[in-house]
């Protein structure tokens, strides 16, 4: 089995991209984004709550961006 990768998820990871909101259309600045129990890298949107899952940049706060958003979660 090996060592088990580190749990990456349940915890904000500092960023400044941005992300449009698939349910408001709102542009949202992301001040952290959260994983799922899956992984599944999300941001919820400060306007309409919605959980939007967003593609994993690996961008830092000083490269702000939109990022994609591919689905919301619920
Ligand atoms: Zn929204």
């Amino acid at each position: 089995m090996g060592c088990p990768p580190p749990v990456q998820y349940d915890f904000p990871v500092p960023t400044a991209q941005q992300f449009i909101c698939k349910k408001c259309r709102s542009l949202v600045t992301i001040e952290s984004f959260r994983h799922t129990s899956d992984g599944i890298p999300y941001c919820r949107c400060p306007n309409c709550g919605a959980k939007n899952a967003v593609v994993e940049t690996g961008l830092t706060p000083s490269q702000p961006g939109i990022i994609p958003v591919t689905r919301l979660l619920d």
